[in-house]
């Protein structure tokens, strides 16, 4: 029989199991159990849409057997089994090979990263096994198929005697080295404790042979071996447990079990509710984004049980969008089995559920920021910019929701703050929640438009992520603070008495600056004297809503909108720049064009903005130079 070879990523990964020096290689049997209980899941759906086909769950389990003889551990399975193609299409192929290619640059030699990011599922089997069989005869047809593998240099498939519908996985486990001990995984008590450890919340009973002894027949103080199947996992759903006899251990190992993430969790939040709506619900905020989490391809959504029956795996209906990267699961009696994707939909009970988490989640995130600073800003740094999109959709229908859980970098304290606590710190003179949008922290704290207000000691945000802006319009004020980008027309600070310009010197420059705008015509609005710069020559402001940030973003989008913020060129009149200015204005006409450009470019530089035409630039450079 010909040998089939792996695809090229499996092989990879194969490999990587099979030289794993991953201390962990317990986990292979949870990874099987949990595809075996998957397997049994699939029949339950079936048998919900299907009403030839009775489910009687005594007929459904799984049972792991162990063989020291013939060094063979088989884990079997009642559910739906796998046809030839199927056997071929998830066995011969890794599932998470999405996943796994986006990982690949940054794995870790020894496949530890892979294993801690991503369940491997099956191949895991081969941190343990030299050789894999997998017999499976699938629901509705007649004939079984033999899957095995020996490694990397590929696999077979045959067909194969098996009575019942179901898989039956059975592992040659390796043989022990000097470093490495595998009888370990031969031994029911060692077995037995593995399953309770990573499997104990299972649905379906996982059973094992337990041997025991008894006197034996007939002579005097001898005994006989016995066998007595036992259930090993206690199959009371976390969910329906009681808070309090529970560890974070097992919430844990629930998140893991159940591949809700490959990360630990952040923070559970268990709910048992039985007011207007009756339901229990194990819902968990994960520590790292998912990789696919800011892309389309991410589905929201979280496991719906009625009753503890699997009914959907990611009923979306549950969870806002801002809130979409909550996992978990809900149970609830009060929902029909059968209920369509549609109804459920206009389902009121759903709705009321749907309502009754949100409002869950928002104080559990409350009281992270409030007692638990740490876990909040990690928490921040994975979601924050979804809870900003949160606030930025629907015409900013739920900021009032989401303002206090918001986030900025802060000039004074050097990290991320809550609006609350910037208002609170606010001198009493300061009239606006200021900030600057840039590119990076690095970049805008050498932006000289902050110069003033940094100068009067106000503190300034920073919004460096590109939907800060856009988040920031809806809310338009914050305990009746209104916001005011440092690049914005007018500061609202008052010029100190030296500062201001006698009417003389308005006037004189009044003709300069229109001069300059006249050169600049079609580029800036109107060439002014700064009331924010200090120390710089010069820098851009805007005047209206859209500033320069927004109009960056709102061009680099997909069908990128032809918008131009009103952008006005600010001159520090202070500045020894503009003695220059001053005097190549009197009679020089073609100085004063040159400086002109020259100022405006470097405006448009400092802001991260292209220069017009970077050859005309550099000549104008040399130009001054010689
Ligand atoms: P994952 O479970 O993450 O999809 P695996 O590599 O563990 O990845 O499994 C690949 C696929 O093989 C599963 O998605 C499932 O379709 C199938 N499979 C694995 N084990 C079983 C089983 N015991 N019964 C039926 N199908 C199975």
């Amino acid at each position: 029989m010909a040998k089939k070879e792996f695809k090229a990523e499996s092989k990879r990964l194969l490999e990587m199991m099979i030289n794993s020096i991953y201390t962990q290689r317990e986990i292979f049997l949870r990874e099987l159990i949990s595809n075996a209980s998957d397997a049994i899941d699939k029949i339950y759906y079936k048998a919900l849409a299907d009403e030839g086909l009775v489910f009687n769950k005594e007929d459904y389990y799984i049972k792991v057997t162990a063989d020291k003889a013939s060094r063979t551990l088989t884990i079997s399975d009642t559910g739906i089994g796998m046809t030839q193609e199927e056997l071929e299409n998830n066995l011969g192929i890794i599932a998470n090979s999405g996943s796994f290619a986006f990982k690949k640059d940054n794995e870790a030699k020894d496949g530890h990263n892979i294993i801690g990011q991503f369940g491997v599922g099956f191949y895991s089997a081969f941190m343990v096994a030299d050789d894999v069989t997998v017999v499976s005869k699938a629901l509705g047809s007649d004939q079984a198929f033999k899957w095995e593998s020996q490694g990397a240099d590929g696999y077979t498939i045959e067909p194969a005697e098996k009575d019942a519908i179901g898989t039956e996985i059975t592992l040659k486990i390796k043989s022990n080295t000097e470093d490495d001990n595998y009888d370990e995984f031969l031994e029911e008590y060692r077995l037995k404790s593995i399953i309770k450890k990573y499997s104990d919340f299972i649905r379906f009973p996982i059973k094992m042979d337990i041997t025991g002894s008894k006197p034996k027949e007939g002579s005097e103080g001898e005994f006989e071996e016995t066998k007595e199947e036992q259930t090993v996992n206690s199959m009371v759903p976390i969910w329906r447990k009681n808070k309090n006899e529970l560890t974070d251990e097992d919430y844990n190992n629930f998140y893991t079990e159940k591949r809700y993430g490959f990360d630990k969790p952040l923070k559970h939040i268990h709910i048992s509710a039985d007011g207007a709506v009756v339901y229990n619900a194990i819902l968990f905020i994960p520590e790292n984004t998912p990789f696919d989490y800011y892309t389309k391809e991410y589905e929201k959504g979280l496991e719906l049980y009625s009753n503890g029956v699997l009914i959907m795996n990611k009923c979306a209906d549950l969870l806002p969008d801002y809130f979409s990267f909550v996992k978990g699961m809900v149970d609830s009696e009060d929902l029909s089995l059968n209920i369509s994707r549609e109804m459920l939909q206009h389902d009121r009970q759903l709705t009321l559920i749907a309502k009754n988490i949100k409002s869950k989640i928002k104080s559990q995130l409350l009281s992270l920021l409030k007692d638990e600073r740490e876990q909040y800003e990690k928490f921040y740094t994975s979601f924050g910019r979804q809870l900003k999109f949160g606030v930025y959709n629907d015409y900013g229908m739920e900021k009032e929701t989401l303002q206090n859980l918001l986030m900025f970098y802060s000039s004074k304290e050097k990290k991320q703050v809550t609006l609350a606590e910037y208002v609170e710190r606010m001198p009493e003179d300061q009239k606006y929640i200021y900030y600057a949008s840039g590119e990076s922290v690095e970049r805008i704290e050498k932006l000289p438009q902050t110069e003033m207000v940094s100068d009067k000691g106000y503190e300034i945000l920073y919004f460096t992520d590109d939907i800060d802006e856009f988040a920031i319009k809806m809310i338009m004020s914050y305990k009746e603070k209104e916001f005011k980008n440092v690049s914005s027309g007018d500061l609202g600070i008052e010029e100190n008495a030296e500062d201001k310009p006698s009417e003389a010197e308005e006037n004189e420059n009044k003709e300069l600056f229109e001069a300059m705008q006249g050169i600049l015509s079609g580029k800036v609005k109107a060439v002014k004297a700064s009331k924010r710069l200090k120390s710089h020559p010069v820098c851009l402001s805007t005047e209206g809503e859209l500033t320069i940030e927004m109009e960056k973003i709102l061009k680099a989008m997909p069908n990128g909108q032809e918008v131009q913020a009103d952008k006005v060129l600010e001159i520090n009149i202070h500045h020894d720049v503009f003695k220059s200015l001053k005097a190549a204005a009197e009679g020089d006409k073609e100085k004063l064009g040159l400086y002109t450009n020259l100022l405006y470019n470097q405006a448009l530089l400092i802001e991260g903005l292209q220069v017009n035409d970077p050859v005309q630039f550099t000549n104008d450079i040399c130009k001054i130079m010689v």
